[in-house]
C-alpha cells in the first residue's frame, strides 16, 4: 500500500483537450500515490447534453449528438494506440443515440442517463491516454463509478448512500489499491435498482470525496482552472488572492455561499474521515495551492467573500403567528412535503422571510412553483422577490467580533439590503441584495476588507 493514499479529481477545463488532458496524465503519473482518479465530463459536454432535453422531439437532437461525437473523436486521434479508445467512444455514442432516439417523455431518470455520457467518454479517454504514460509497474483501470456511488433514487439530485458506498469500495477497490490505479467518473452513480443517478451540477468534486472517504484516503486533490481556493471569485475581482491555508468550517461555508470552486457538499465527507484537501491547477501545477485542514494557524475574522446568485426571497406574513403556537411548523411543514430547500430564514413577529435557489432554468422545475406558492396563500400573505443575490464573508469568530456590521454596512449606504444573517454561524455573516449590484458589492468589501 503507498505511503499515503490519495484521490484527485480533475474538472471539465482540466479534460478540455488533449493537451489539457496531458497536463492531467503527468499530475497523476508523477505520483504513485494517487489510486484513485476521478474526472469531470470534457468543458461543455455536461451543457450540450443538458441541451438534448428540450431537442427530443426536434431534428437538432442528431446535430448536438454528432457535435459531442465529433468533439471527442477528434481528441481520440492524438493517441498513440486510438483505435481501442475510438471502439469505447462509438459505443457510449451508440448507447446516447438508443436513449434519444423515440424518447418523448423527459423524466428526470431518463435526463440522468443522458448526462452520464459526458464523464462515460472522457474517462474513457483519459484511461487511454494514462495507459501511454504508464510504465508497467501501475495497472491503470477504467472504473464504473456506479458500481460503487450508490445514491438514493432522486434523480438529478442524487443523495449518497454512504455505508454502501464503504462496502462497495471495500469488496472492489480496497484490495486492488497497491497495483491498480482506477479512473472513474465524477457526478453519476446508482440507484439500488441499477438505473443511472446524478449528484446535481458540479457534483464531481463532491463525487471525489466520497471515493477519497470510502478508501479512507489521506489526502483528496481537486484540480481545476485556478492556482487555488482565492479570497474571493479571480472573476469578480481580479485582485483576489490565493489562498494557502483554510479549515474545513471555513471553506464548507465559502462553497455553501456560492464559491463555485468546490461542489457545496465536498467537504461534509472530508470533515467526516478528516481528509485533507488539496486545490491546485492543472495547468499551473507548480503554483503553490490551497491546503483544506481541520485547523489553520491563521484565523483572520474575514478570510474570504462568496457570492450566490440566483437567490428568490420569500416573505410570509400572517397575523397569525402573534402569540400562537405552531405557525412556523405548518410553513416549513409545506415547505418540507414539497421538498423546497430553505437556506437563510429571518423572522419577526408576524412574518417570516426565507431565501431559496432560483431555478434560472426553468420555472417548471423551480421548486418554489405555483402548487407551493397556492398552498402557503391559504394561510399567509406571500410576497416573492427574484433576482438577488446572497453575499456572505466568510471567517472565524464573525459572531462575537464586535463592531464589524458598522464598517461592513457603512460601505453599502447606498445599497438596498433585503436581509441579513448574523450571529447564527461562527464563520459568516451574509445577505442578500440586488443581482444588479452585487458584483460591486463584493468588489468593495474586499477592497475594504481582505488584506
Ligand atoms: P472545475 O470544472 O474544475 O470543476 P469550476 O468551474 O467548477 O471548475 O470551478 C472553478 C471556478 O470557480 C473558477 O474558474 C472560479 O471562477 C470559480 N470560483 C468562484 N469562487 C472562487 C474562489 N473563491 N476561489 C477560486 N475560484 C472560485
Ligand atoms: N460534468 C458535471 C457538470 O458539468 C459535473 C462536474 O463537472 O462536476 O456539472
Ligand atoms: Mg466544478
Amino acid at each position: 500500500m503507498p505511503d499515503l493514499l490519495k484521490v484527485a479529481k480533475f474538472g471539465g477545463t482540466s479534460m478540455a483537450d488533449l493537451d489539457a488532458m496531458k497536463r492531467c496524465a503527468r499530475i497523476v503519473t508523477s505520483d504513485p500515490d494517487k489510486k484513485v482518479i476521478v474526472v469531470s465530463a470534457t468543458s461543455g459536454t455536461t451543457n450540450l447534453l443538458s441541451s438534448l432535453f428540450d431537442h427530443v422531439e426536434t431534428d437538432q437532437k442528431m446535430e448536438i449528438v454528432d457535435k459531442i461525437r465529433k468533439k471527442h473523436l477528434e481528441i481520440c486521434t492524438g493517441l498513440v494506440h486510438s483505435t481501442e479508445v475510438e471502439k469505447a467512444i462509438l459505443q457510449v455514442m451508440d448507447s446516447l443515440v438508443a436513449l434519444v432516439q423515440n424518447q418523448h417523455m423527459m423524466t428526470p431518470r431518463i435526463q440522468d442517463e443522458i448526462l452520464s455520457h459526458g464523464e462515460l467518454l472522457s474517462s474513457a479517454i483519459f484511461t487511454g491516454l494514462l495507459k501511454e504514460y504508464d510504465t508497467g509497474e501501475v495497472d491503470t483501470r477504467w472504473l464504473d463509478a456506479r458500481k460503487i456511488i450508490t445514491t438514493d433514487r432522486s434523480h438529478t439530485k442524487a443523495q449518497p448512500d454512504i455505508s454502501a458506498i464503504a462496502g462497495n469500495a471495500e469488496d472492489q477497490l480496497i484490495p486492488h489499491l497497491e497495483s491498480v490505479r482506477f479512473v472513474t467518473q465524477g457526478f453519476i452513480g446508482s440507484s439500488p435498482d441499477g438505473t443511472t443517478t446524478t449528484l446535481g451540477r458540479g457534483g464531481s468534486d463532491y463525487s471525489a470525496a466520497l471515493f477519497a472517504e470510502a478508501i479512507h484516503a489521506d489526502v483528496l486533490e481537486i484540480w481545476t482552472d485556478v492556482t487555488a481556493v482565492y479570497t474571493t471569485d479571480p472573476r469578480v475581482v481580479p485582485a483576489a488572492r490565493p489562498i494557502t491555508e483554510i479549515s474545513f468550517d471555513e471553506a464548507a461555508e465559502l462553497s455553501v455561499f456560492g464559491a463555485k470552486v468546490l461542489h457545496p457538499a465536498t467537504m461534509v465527507p472530508a470533515v467526516r474521515k478528516n481528509i485533507k484537501v488539496y486545490v491546485g491547477s492543472s495547468m499551473k501545477p507548480q503554483k503553490p495551492g490551497t491546503w483544506i485542514m481541520k485547523d489553520t494557524r491563521s484565523k483572520p475574522v474575514i478570510r474570504a467573500i462568496s457570492l450566490r446568485r440566483n437567490q428568490t426571497l420569500v416573505t410570509v406574513k400572517s397575523p397569525d403567528m402573534l402569540h400562537r403556537h405552531g405557525f412556523l411548523a405548518k410553513l416549513f411543514d409545506v415547505l418540507s412535503r414539497h421538498q423546497v430547500s430553505v437556506d437563510l430564514v429571518t423572522t419577526s413577529e408576524v412574518s417570516v422571510s426565507l431565501t431559496v435557489d432560483t431555478d434560472i432554468q426553468s420555472t417548471e422545475r423551480d421548486s418554489l412553483n405555483e402548487d407551493v406558492l397556492s398552498e402557503l396563500r391559504t394561510f399567509s400573505q406571500v410576497d416573492v422577490e427574484k433576482d438577488l443575490s446572497l453575499v456572505a464573508l466568510i471567517g472565524n469568530n464573525l459572531h462575537a467580533t464586535s463592531g464589524l456590521s458598522g464598517p461592513v454596512f457603512g460601505l453599502l449606504e447606498d445599497v438596498n439590503v433585503r436581509l441579513i444573517c448574523h450571529g447564527a454561524s461562527s464563520h459568516n455573516l451574509c445577505f442578500l441584495v440586488s443581482q444588479t449590484s452585487a458584483e460591486k458589492v463584493v468588489q468593495v468589501l474586499h477592497n475594504r476588507f481582505i488584506k
